[in-house]
């Protein structure tokens, strides 16, 4: 039997449960059915088949899980951060125990290759790990004196939490956010993409097997509109973690505005990787190359615009061109599969019609730039590059969210970082040149949260990761994470007998 096939058998065999019983929400410990008992569908981007049913949750459902987290809230806060430990790290043993079940299930749900599926799944266990280490410390402050007077601060776990994912890498994302929110002592209630709901569901599950108490940690389905909207709007939800577009950003901010929620948020990008001649150029490609055609190109940090120095522009794109050819589309289970199906036709409806926009503003499209017709007849697309392209076309503006890339070429450092800066976007850039003194002068005029010098998106997790502009706002990783999560509170202690102010005799 091909490994293909295995992996196929596999898949199917872990989804059965969900084919049979569809996917319930999970609140307080139990798993239920939308409190209206609607579902809706979620869609296979391989073939377009129904996958499975899923639970619509709405308002009530939202409110139900709202009221689970913060009865929990008291009692979480409270659990010893060594405790919160090891239940954290009980979760990562969890994660890694079913590592293949949850790659396979990710796979088909999002249509991500399993060549990059696989490490999602142990990235999700080190995100736990990582922020369970750091549960026992979460709340410790600083001693700031002055003469006659010790102030003490001090963290607090700021209240239930919601945490809205896209559908992107959905696994990783959810773990990423709800890791420090639990380390932090908060509750939640998750909110998944509706385009990709399944292994959130998962999670949940291996949350609770690892002995987190029930009501800590809610799921509730449903569309954006509905039951994210509604879990923004919720007076108990003290906070809004949110990973997805900048337009939805801007709608949960005033969403939230009645009930003074604090936003986190992690949105679009259209980031820059500027290759300067005197690069390592062979390094540059296969990083270029790398960021932008991994993940089906639907990765808020892709290096979706392509900045060359003129005098290689053409020798640089015509070896990402050659590049880029080779790269395999295919099924995502397929091992060879680099490439899979985009995640959903309307999505692959937007991508596609960016080959007609590229044309239309009189872009060359050097490589792709159509369908691709893979297994099954789903959302596939060609690895597209467009060459003889400006800052201004829309290709180069707008987030496209596919295995696309746009290339520009610049004169010298001044024009790379006008081009560079000259968009909405601010979440990361990329700088190849073995000129340090140019890396560091680059990287410093950057408009963007997080920048790598000849490197790809290579990630730390202490390290800060957010964008600027409309890209986001605030910062994950380290100690940025529990800054989010939780209040600082300070307490000034009189240490001598001090003058006080008196008035009235
Ligand atoms: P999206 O904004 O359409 O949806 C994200 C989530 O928000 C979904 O769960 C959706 O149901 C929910 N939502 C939609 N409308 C809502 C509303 N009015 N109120 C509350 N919730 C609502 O994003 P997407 O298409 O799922 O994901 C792709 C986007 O995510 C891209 O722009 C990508 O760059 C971004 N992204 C950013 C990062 C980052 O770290 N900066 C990481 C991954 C993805």
């Amino acid at each position: 039997m091909t490994c293909f096939q295995n992996n196929l058998d596999k898949a199917n065999a872990y989804l059965e449960r969900f084919v049979r019983d569809g996917v319930t929400n999970y609140i307080n410990g139990a798993a239920v059915a939308a409190a209206d008992g609607t579902i809706f569908d979620s869609i296979s981007p391989v073939d377009l088949s129904t996958i499975c049913t899923i639970a619509h949750g709405k308002a009530e459902d939202i409110d139900r899980a709202a009221k689970s987290a913060h009865a929990a809230f008291k009692s979480w806060s409270k659990t010893p951060g060594i405790e919160r430990k090891r239940i954290l790290h009980a979760i990562a043993d969890g994660i890694e125990a079913r590592a293949e079940e949850i790659a396979l299930i990710e796979a088909m749900d999002t249509g991500q290759s399993m060549r990059f599926m696989s490490k999602a799944a142990l990235r999700g266990a080190d995100n736990f790990r990582y922020f369970g280490d750091r549960a026992p410390s979460a709340h410790d402050g600083q001693s700031l004196r002055k003469q006659g007077q010790v102030n003490m601060t001090t963290r607090h776990a700021i209240g239930p939490v919601g945490i809205i994912t896209p559908w992107n890498t959905p696994f990783m994302l959810s773990t990423w956010k709800i890791a420090p929110a639990l380390a932090a002592g908060c509750t939640i209630v998750h909110k998944p993409a509706e385009f990709s709901p399944l292994t959130a569901r998962l999670l949940v599950e291996i949350a609770e097997e690892a002995g987190l108490p029930k009501g800590v940690w809610n799921l509730v389905n449903g569309l954006g509109e509905d039951a994210g909207k509604a879990l923004t709007e919720h007076k108990l939800i003290k906070a809004i973690g949110f990973v997805g577009e900048s337009r939805t950003g801007s709608r949960i901010m005033a969403q939230g505005a009645p009930t003074l929620k604090r936003v986190h948020f992690e949105l679009g990008g259209k980031n820059p990787v500027i290759v300067f001649a005197d690069a390592d150029l062979e390094r540059a490609a296969e990083a270029a190359v790398f960021m932008i055609y991994s993940l089906n190109g639907e990765r808020c940090t892709s290096s979706s615009r392509l900045l060359v120095e003129q005098s290689i522009y053409a020798d640089f794109t015509a070896k990402i061109a050659e590049k880029a050819s080779k790269i395999k589309v295919g099924h995502p289970l397929d091992p060879e599969t680099t490439i899979g199906p985009l995640i959903h036709p309307e999505h692959e409806k937007k991508v596609l019609e960016y080959f007609e926009i590229a044309k239309q503003d009189g872009a060359t499209i050097a490589l792709g730039g159509e369908k691709f017709d893979g297994p099954g007849g789903g959302c596939y697309v060609k690895p597209t590059l467009f060459t003889n392209a400006n800052n201004k076309m829309r290709i180069a503006q707008e987030e496209i969210f596919g295995p696309v890339l746009t290339a520009i070429p610049f004169k010298d450092e001044a024009e790379a970082l006008e081009i560079a800066n000259d968009i909405d976007y601010g979440l990361a850039g990329y700088v190849w040149t073995n000129d340090v003194t140019r890396a560091f002068r680059v990287s410093d005029e950057l408009q963007a949260g997080m920048v790598w010098v000849n490197s790809e998106n290579s990630r730390h997790l202490p390290s800060p990761f957010g964008g600027v502009k409309s890209s986001g706002i605030g910062r994950d990783g380290g100690d940025w994470s529990f800054d989010f999560y939780m209040e600082t509170k300070n307490v000034a202690f009189a240490t001598v007998e001090h003058n006080i102010p008196k008035l009235g005799g």
